[in-house]
C-alpha cells in the first residue's frame, strides 16, 4: 500500500507576505493521511520550515531544483549538500520547465537525482511528453527515455525513496489536464518499466500526476490505480484548495 503524496510547487511565485497569509490559513487544517510538501524558491526554505513547525500536519519543504555539482564557482546555483544541510529533504528534478528553458537534458536530470541521492535528499523526477510528442505517438518512448536515464544512474530501490512525477508538457499551467484514463495508462507504463527491473520496487515507488490539478479534478485523477498523488503548480498558491488537493489524495 502506498502511501500518497501531494506535492507544491511554487515556481518563482510568493514572498514573505504570501507565506505568511498561506501559512496562517494552512496551519489551521486538521491532519489528513497524505504526506506533503511545498516546494518554494530558494530563498524561502528557511522562512517556509519555520512556519510548518507549528502544524499539525505531516508537511514538509522541498526544493525545485539543485545543482549537478558538488561545491565551487558555480554562480547562481545551489547544490544538493546545501539542501541536506538545511534540513530540506525533498527536490524536484527535470521539471519541463527547467528541460525547455534551462536546457537541461536526460543526463543532467539523472546527475541531478544522483547527487541528491548522495546528499540524503528525495528526487522528485519529472518526465512528461510535449503535445507533438504527444501527437506523433511518442508518449511512451519519451516518458520511458527519460525515467531510464534516471534509473541507470540511481537504481529503481533509490528512486523509491523519492517519487517520479508524470507531467504532460501540454497540461502544465494550460488549464488543459489529462484525463485520468490518459494519466493513468502513462503512470501504468512508468511503473511496469520500474517492474522490469525490480518489481518490489515497482509496487513501493509513488508515482504522481502533475498538470493543471485542481480541487475539481483531483479526486478522479486520484482514484486511479497508479496515480499515487499530485505535483501540484497554479492550485497550490492558494492553501485551501491546495488543502482540497490533499484531502483527495
Ligand atoms: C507544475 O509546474 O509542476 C504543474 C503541475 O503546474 P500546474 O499545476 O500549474 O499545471
Amino acid at each position: 500500500m502506498r502511501r500518497s503524496l501531494v506535492i507544491a510547487n511554487w515556481k518563482m511565485n510568493g514572498s514573505v507576505d504570501f507565506i505568511d497569509q498561506w501559512t496562517n490559513v494552512f496551519t489551521t487544517f486538521s491532519p489528513v493521511s497524505t504526506e506533503l510538501a511545498v516546494c518554494p524558491p530558494f530563498v524561502y526554505i528557511r522562512y517556509l520550515q519555520q512556519k510548518f513547525l507549528t502544524s499539525a500536519l505531516d508537511i514538509n519543504v522541498g526544493a525545485q531544483d539543485c545543482s549537478v555539482h558538488e561545491s565551487g564557482a558555480f554562480t547562481g546555483e545551489v547544490s544538493a549538500g546545501m539542501l541536506a544541510d538545511v534540513k530540506c529533504p525533498w527536490v524536484i528534478v527535470g521539471h519541463s520547465e527547467r528541460r525547455q528553458y534551462h536546457g537541461e537534458t536526460n543526463e543532467i536530470v539523472a546527475a541531478k537525482a544522483k547527487i541528491a541521492i548522495e546528499h540524503g535528499l528525495r528526487p522528485i523526477v519529472c518526465v512528461g511528453e510535449t503535445l507533438e510528442e504527444r501527437e506523433s505517438g511518442r508518449t511512451s518512448d519519451v516518458v520511458i527515455g527519460q525515467l531510464n536515464a534516471v534509473l541507470d544512474a540511481i537504481g529503481p530501490e533509490a528512486l523509491v525513496t523519492g517519487a517520479v512525477a508524470y507531467e504532460p508538457v501540454w497540461a502544465i499551467g494550460t488549464g488543459k489536464t489529462a484525463t485520468p484514463q490518459q494519466a493513468q495508462l502513462v503512470h501504468a507504463e512508468l511503473r511496469d518499466s520500474v517492474e522490469s527491473r525490480d518489481s518490489q520496487a515497482a509496487s513501493a515507488l509513488r508515482i504522481i500526476y502533475g498538470g493543471s490539478v485542481k480541487p475539481s479534478n483531483a479526486a478522479e485523477l486520484f482514484a486511479c490505480n497508479d496515480i499515487d498523488g499530485g505535483l501540484v503548480g497554479g492550485a497550490s498558491l492558494k492553501a485551501a484548495d491546495f488543502y482540497a488537493i490533499a484531502q483527495a489524495a
